[in-house]
């Protein structure tokens, strides 16, 4: 099967090309983001490979099956990104890869946490510059402490056993609470007490209509002075402007993220000899107490291994109508 496999970096194409071994589908890589201007990149493609930042909006997804494209195959979980009504009313399948390593992300946000907390990015600068003194560089013990997990899905879980691990009292928040988050060590609790008694927050739900700016002013405040919030799921869990002026009042102490509301004009791109235009971001970065990273949380090579094999095998069951096709219709989200 022809596949046009938008917001292909090089990592991408040879974790992709390795894992088409077998299947041998054509691949054809293509560098640009998917959007209405590009869409017609995929002309001659059955079906179209896209990531978190590409476009798949009504009008966009009317363009491709306008070209005859029948399937999307994400190289993602999220897929909140996709107009999924206007995919079956097109009769375009939507596939993508439910789980690839949750130990990925859910160890990256554990980095984040250690890092903030210990200032190991304040650090490195310092003794690279012939600095060692400590002022500024107080920690706290993670040990003892409470952690607030919002969503306990396959993410959620296994950063409860990371923080579980470290001693830490674990309180979790989920609408379809599970046995493996409680057996993990957490025990779950309604959400305004899990923001109201956590010393760090961490975000592992998806974001849907009901969970977009879950992080508002309102909910900021029903947090612990000086607590440490984390997001490692998706932008718009968040309201970047509330969590900024949280920042200012010392409301929230730290602040890490490896995603962002506007993230899709920024991340994946090397921008380092530009200008940044996002206000709202460039405040960010100002602030000493907020570590930022660029959507890398899942970027580990058993993670791109998986994300490769299970789109391909996504794209061969679609096309021979067996095996296992990770479908996503609009009623996942219900
Ligand atoms: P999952 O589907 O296994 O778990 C999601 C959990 O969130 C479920 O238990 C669900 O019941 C819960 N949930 C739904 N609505 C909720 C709400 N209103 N409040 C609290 N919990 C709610 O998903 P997962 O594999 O654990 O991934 C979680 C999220 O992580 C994904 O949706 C994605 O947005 C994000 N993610 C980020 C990266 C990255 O690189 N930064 C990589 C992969 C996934």
């Amino acid at each position: 099967m022809r596949v046009a496999v938008f917001s292909t970096k090089p990592y991408d194409e040879e974790f992709l090309r390795s894992a088409n071994q077998q299947a041998g589908h054509e691949l054809v890589f293509l560098e640009p983001r998917l959007s209405e201007e590009t869409a017609a990149l995929a002309a001659g493609s059955a079906a179209v490979c896209a990531f978190v930042n590409d476009d798949l909006s009504a009008g966009v997804l009317a363009r491709l099956a306008e070209q005859g494209v029948r399937l999307v195959a994400l190289r993602s979980a999220g897929f909140n990104h996709v107009d999924l009504a206007t995919a079956a009313k097109l009769g375009i399948t939507v596939a993508r890869v439910p789980g690839y390593s949750p130990h990925a992300v859910a160890e990256h946000c554990a980095g984040l946490i250690l890092a903030l907390n210990r200032k190991i990015h304040r650090a490195y600068n310092r003794v690279r510059e012939g600095n060692f003194a400590l002022s500024g560089l107080l920690g706290f013990d993670l040990h003892g402490r409470t952690v607030g997990v919002i969503g306990t899905g396959k993410i959620g879980v296994c950063f409860i056993k990371i923080m579980a691990g470290f001693g830490c009292r674990v309180l979790a928040y989920d609408p379809y609470p599970g046995d493996a988050a409680r057996e993990a060590g957490a025990e779950y609790a309604p959400l305004a007490q899990v923001l109201g008694e956590s010393d760090v927050v961490a975000l592992h739900c998806p974001l849907t209509p009901e969970t977009h700016h879950l992080i508002n002013a309102e909910s900021i405040e029903q947090m612990r002075d000086g607590v440490m919030l984390i997001n490692t799921s998706r932008g718009a869990l968040v309201d970047t402007a509330a969590v900024i002026e949280g920042l200012k009042r010392g409301k929230i102490g730290f602040l890490g993220l490896d995603v962002y509301e506007e993230e899709a004009d920024l991340f994946f791109e090397d921008l380092s000899d530009q200008m940044l235009r996002d206000d709202i971001f460039s405040r960010l970065i100002t602030f000493p107490n907020v570590l930022i990273t660029g959507h890398q949380a899942f970027f580990t090579e058993e993670a791109l291994g998986n994300i490769a094999a299970t789109t391909v095998a996504n794209v061969t069951a679609f096309e021979r109508d067996e095996g296992e096709l990770h479908r996503v219709t609009a009623d996942v989200l219900a």
